[in-house]
């Protein structure tokens, strides 16, 4: 599917044919990754029938249960404790009788989901802070890397992507302190890349990247929207002008409403928001041909299935918790893995003719979900929106903000004001906070000179300390 983009040449179809095979099959060697087959592979599963690809799943989920049994004394204990053998376990619909993981598990639990195999996987280990700020260190096999890529590299070609084209992306990382690794450098010579950090982004720092994005003149554009967001603000406000940008890619970071305008209309191109974790590999990427701006769950991945609280599976049109079992991380299995984040299922199949399943909305964190005094939540997500909502009407009113609910359900608005904000606006983001969680719930504004992302430089809108 390459959109609306022309017939490439014969010459540049030989140019990324020529990199994909020499360099990235190169690396695989290297590295004793698959890459190229894995990509290979998913450019035809994409077409596979629904039957076909519950197939592969059930096929990859059995070997995975088989592994974990065998091999993994976690996973060995859990279902013997419950009468459950590998056999058991024979299709997707059998995963509901084995336990969910949480995210304490693994903390507590590390050596124990750890394989007795596990170094012929070549490991990566990790360790994010996560909305907790306690850090979660696990393993994943390094070929989980390889298909993770090979998946997100699937879906830019949605887009007509083809290896070598320009790509502009804006990275958490903090190169200032880390340095830049040599491999790292070849990579984005050879994948022409302008790598950028949302480090420490302000106003200067995203006036300096729009110039330097203008002038790189780039085909593909990724990164956190907070910081696409703050550079399309400065391309727009000193008319940088730029073409030709096909796709925006937006990762990391809950997309709202406003940001999506925006980078938008800086960019002159869609955004194509992607949601992906290392932790347990749920990957749920918009597809560039639906109208509805629908969502899919890549199949080959993982498996995603949206539960409740009570962990019954969540209706169509309804919010409920990602949970995700890793098919390809063999170093340590992550099998129904509560990953935090909620997203609303779709019944409807999208207009590109992909059998997969579908998404209609990414919600967030539930940690970033407000608790009303009846107990009910309200996601991050809608009141993110309704607040931009009430701020975009006015120019220049509000740089930046968060929304904190304490423990006894006080919420606190924190703003960046610009010169169009006065009081009016307190009152109207009071009513406004009012209207979804009820007048029983105390909310005060407060106007502070910043309000600084964390340290792997993302940010977030809304954050609930209500249990
Ligand atoms: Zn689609």
């Amino acid at each position: 599917m390459n959109g609306n983009r022309s017939v490439p040449s014969r010459a540049e179809r030989l140019r990324a044919s020529a990199t994909l095979h020499v360099f990235y099959g190169g690396i695989d060697l290297m590295v004793g990754s698959r890459f190229v087959p894995h990509l290979r592979s998913l450019e035809r599963s994409q077409w596979y029938s629904r039957e076909a690809l519950l197939d592969l799943q059930n096929r990859k989920l059995r070997a995975l249960i088989r592994h974990a049994v065998d091999r993994v004394p976690y996973y060995e204990r859990a279902f013997h404790g419950i009468g459950l053998s590998a056999e058991d376990i024979h299709s997707v619909p059998d995963l509901a009788n084995v336990p969910i993981l949480t995210r304490e598990s693994v903390q507590n639990h590390f050596h124990d989901l750890t394989s007795d195999d596990w170094r012929r996987r070549h490991p990566v280990v990790n360790a994010t802070s996560g909305s907790t700020g306690v850090p979660l260190k696990y393993l994943f096999d390094r070929d989980c890397v390889a298909m993770g890529w090979a998946c997100l590299f699937r879906s830019w070609e949605w887009d007509g992507y083809r290896m070598g084209d320009r790509r502009a992306l804006i990275r958490g990382t903090d190169f200032a302190s880390k340095g830049t690794p040599l491999h790292e450098r070849i990579r984005r010579h050879v994948e022409r890349n302008l790598v950028l950090s949302s480090h420490a982004m302000g106003p200067t720092q995203a006036l300096q990247y729009a110039r330097a994005i203008s002038e790189f003149r780039p085909t593909y554009v990724r990164g956190h929207p907070s910081a696409l967001a703050a550079v399309g603000k400065a391309m727009l406000s000193n008319a940088l002008a730029l073409g030709g940008v096909r796709a925006v890619y937006t990762t990391g970071e809950q997309l709202t409403a406003r940001q999506r305008m925006l980078i938008e209309q800086a960019f002159r191109c869609p955004v194509r928001d992607q949601y992906g974790l290392n932790d347990g590999g749920a990957l749920i990427l918009q597809c560039p041909a639906s109208d509805a701006g629908l969502y899919h769950i890549i199949p080959e991945r993982a498996i995603v299935e949206i539960l409740r609280p009570d962990g019954t599976p969540a209706s169509p049109g309804e919010a409920g918790e990602i949970v995700s079992t890793d098919l390809h991380n063999y170093a340590m299995p992550f099998i129904r893995y509560r990953t935090g984040d909620l997203a609303v299922m779709e019944d409807q199949q999208c207009s590109c003719g992909r059998e997969f399943p579908t998404i209609r909305r990414i919600e967030g964190r539930i940690i970033s979900a407000v608790k009303r005094r009846d107990g009910t939540r309200v996601t991050g997500l809608v009141l993110s929106d309704a607040f931009e909502q009430l701020v975009l009407t006015r120019q220049d009113c509000v740089h930046q903000y968060c929304i904190v609910q304490n423990a006894d359900l006080s919420i606190r608005v924190l703003v960046v004001a610009g010169r169009g904000y006065d009081d009016t606006v307190t009152n109207d983001i009071k009513q406004t906070i009012w209207s979804h969680v009820g007048k029983g719930i105390d909310v005060g504004v407060e106007r502070v000179p910043e309000i600084p992302a964390s340290r792997n430089g993302k940010r977030r809108y809304v954050v609930s300390h209500a249990a």
